[in-house]
């Protein structure tokens, strides 16, 4: 497998397309092109996390959180970056960043931490503005019916109507066309000057934006009039489900100290603060792996008992308590630690099984229990 094969498994799962605009995403050293046999899989690139790539014989080190981050003024070795992005690129280790549109991924950062808690039929608390995935558009062509079969397949052949594990989508409606050839015209069917009405079908297929050109041009060949009518729609994105932070049901409802205790079960924090009463009941919760304490509002309108994330300031804690929502800040490695798992699970059922995908067991929290 080439390094670009990773990128492009990656690409499927988090798009580097919906990652937030001020984000650092993608390949950060390496070349697309090296032969990968072994990938780690860590939260953080670490002098630790590589040490480990080292050790494993990786040839990629795929993070979540970005090394190269800020504009890159130097390569200084003597300060903690350079030295850290040198040694990648001595090492010949390649790193692969895959930050917020892994967060805003559906599944992602936050439905890992939902499925570690047992929370269910979740949504995403702050739906992606951007939409996921290629833009689309419909193609529409009317076709003498004696014809339409030869444009569907050439069409289809062409890529368009391609839906899931499905090639050749279509759908066909009878009707009546009806035109008058005039001076000049070579038609098909009809005499110039006479109005013609023929039995067609109109041929619907939906065409990514990267085939579209290919596909009107196979459509055209097929055709056999000399001024083909066709439609072409720009669509809308259908719903992804992706966005920032989840809300959903607890499988197990409890209170909130017994939320607590689950997050401390299942997640190992360092360290876990709580704000409410710990006999609330819980229900419904909000979470968002990593940082989450300004989704306190989108939480509460959500009608979330408890906010469940990392990094929540002392303000937005204040302002949980005005709306009356419960906050856990179980911290910020643990609430995104469970992504790992998830995604080294994905990229085995993606890529070839000769590719050794590992998760790192270097804890990069730099914060310890005393
Ligand atoms: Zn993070």
């Amino acid at each position: 497998m080439r390094l670009s094969d990773l990128i492009h498994a990656c690409e499927v799962l988090a798009p580097e397309s919906l990652a937030e605009e001020w984000d650092s995403v993608g390949l950060q050293t390496g070349s697309p092109g090296v032969v990968v046999s072994r990938v780690l899989l860590a939260l953080d690139a670490t002098a630790e996390t590589l040490a480990e790539a080292r050790a494993a014989g990786a040839q990629c080190l795929l993070t979540h959180h970005p090394l190269i981050f800020r504009p890159l003024r130097s390569l200084r070795e003597d300060r903690p970056e350079g030295r850290l992005l040198a040694a990648l690129v001595r090492d010949g280790i390649a790193l692969y960043v895959a930050h917020t549109n892994l967060d805003l991924a559906r599944p992602g950062t936050s439905d890992a931490l939902a499925d570690a808690l047992g929370i269910e039929k979740t949504r995403a608390l702050v739906p992606a503005e951007r939409p996921v995935g290629e833009r689309r558009f419909k193609l529409a062509v009317f076709v003498p019916t004696t014809d339409a079969e030869g444009v569907r397949a050439a069409m289809g052949d062409a890529g368009a109507g391609a839906i899931g594990n499905y090639s050749h989508c279509s759908f066909s409606a009878p009707g009546t066309g009806s035109f008058r050839p005039l001076a000049g015209a070579h038609p098909a069917i009809g005499t110039v000057g006479a109005q013609e009405r023929v039995a067609e079908e109109k041929v619907e297929a939906l065409v990514p934006a990267r085939l579209l050109p290919r596909v009107v041009a196979a459509m055209l060949a097929a055709h056999p009039y000399e001024e083909v009518a066709y439609d072409i729609y720009p669509l809308a994105p259908p719903p992804s489900g992706a966005g920032l932070g989840r809300v959903g049901s607890l499988a197990d409802p409890c209170s909130l100290a017994e939320l607590v205790g689950r997050a401390r079960e299942r997640l190992s924090p360092a360290n876990v603060a709580v704000m409410g009463d710990p006999a609330r009941r819980i229900e419904r919760v909000a979470v968002c792996g990593g940082s989450g304490g300004d989704l306190v509002d989108a939480a509460a309108s959500a009608g979330a008992d408890a906010l469940l994330t990392g990094d929540v300031k002392h303000h937005q804690a204040l302002r949980a308590r005005d709306l009356g929502l419960a906050v856990v800040d179980a911290s910020h490695y643990a609430t995104e630690r469970p992504v790992l798992d998830l995604l080294a699970a994905r990229l085995r059922e993606a890529l070839p099984a000769e590719v050794e995908i590992q998760v790192s067991t270097v804890n990069t929290d730099p914060f310890r229990q005393p």
